[in-house]
């Protein structure tokens, strides 16, 4: 594995990753110590907000693979934090993630992770691990409707399930570094009385409200910037911890749901993207 090409945005640094197969991932150094990295080539869940999972699973990477992401970044920049939030989902090549995680806790590194929570039995694991955040996707409260934005990421009510049963058992602080994200997309999720239950949902859960703004790479729309503050302020008044997206997120380099997967075409390094 090699990096291949790194591409400065306005914010972040994308670095493109060739393997041994061919296949190119991609990683984001972001925020100035933070590398967020990759953990498959493709994504069988196939959000339909993301162009990571758009060719759905080519195949896992190896815990050296996931790694070597960080182990070549970190010849180029500082890094004190990982984000397993790029392209894959962590919790469906567990074990190669989970040994990937503990190396890098060795390393010092602080590493919080974007899940869509499926298969529950191992985000029950992931919970119980030192990490440093575990965000958990929920971007709808309809079984119907989250079926339709991530399609094979089991059931809803099966996860909720879960997560009341376990998170009593975590303590105060535990539970102050879970959250559930939640994609704000115009007239799709959007609405007062979904927010609403949304907010008594983390309400109920005693988590915080990680509210995505939409960098647009499918069909949706992005709210504006009165309706994203709109359903901030109306989770708060609800007295929920909501967090906002971060400039970086939205960057058009390395933004949330832009990670892609590519074949690299020849041996000198083909541009994969510019
Ligand atoms: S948002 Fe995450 S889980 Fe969904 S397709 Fe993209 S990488 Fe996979």
């Amino acid at each position: 594995m090699r990096l291949l090409r790194v591409i400065e945005g306005d914010l972040n640094k994308l670095l493109i990753f060739e393997l041994k197969d061919r296949f190119a991932v991609e990683a984001v150094h972001y925020r100035g110590d933070t590398l967020c990295i990759s953990t498959q080539v493709g994504c069988g869940v196939r959000c339909s907000f993301c162009a990571s999972g758009r060719e759905g699973l080519i195949r896992n990477l190896s815990e050296e693979e996931i790694l070597s992401q960080y182990l070549l970044a970190k010849e180029l920049f500082p890094i004190k934090r990982i984000a397993v939030a790029g392209i894959g989902e962590p919790l469906a090549n567990f074990k190669n993630v989970l040994s990937a995680f503990l190396k890098l806790k060795r390393e010092g590194l602080k590493v919080s992770f974007y899940t869509t929570g499926f298969p529950v039995s191992n985000l029950l694991t992931l919970l119980d691990m030192p990490h440093n955040g575990v965000t958990i996707s929920i971007h709808s409260l309809s079984e119907r409707k989250r079926k339709l934005l991530l399609p094979y990421a089991g059931s809803l009510k099966h996860l909720i399930s879960a997560l009341r049963k376990k998170l009593p058992s975590l303590t105060k602080k535990k539970r102050r570094k879970i959250s559930l994200a939640y994609l704000l997309l115009k007239k799709v999720n959007d609405s007062p009385e979904e927010l609403t239950r949304l907010g008594k949902l983390a309400k109920e859960l005693d988590v915080g409200i990680t509210l995505l703004y939409y960098n647009q790479v499918g069909d949706y729309e992005p709210p504006s910037p009165e309706e994203y503050e709109n359903a901030f302020l109306l989770l708060r008044s609800m007295g929920v911890r909501v967090t906002l997206s971060t400039r970086f997120r939205k960057d058009k380099v390395g933004g949330c749901g832009t990670l892609t997967v590519d074949i690299i075409a020849d041996t000198k390094g083909k541009e994969v993207k510019t």
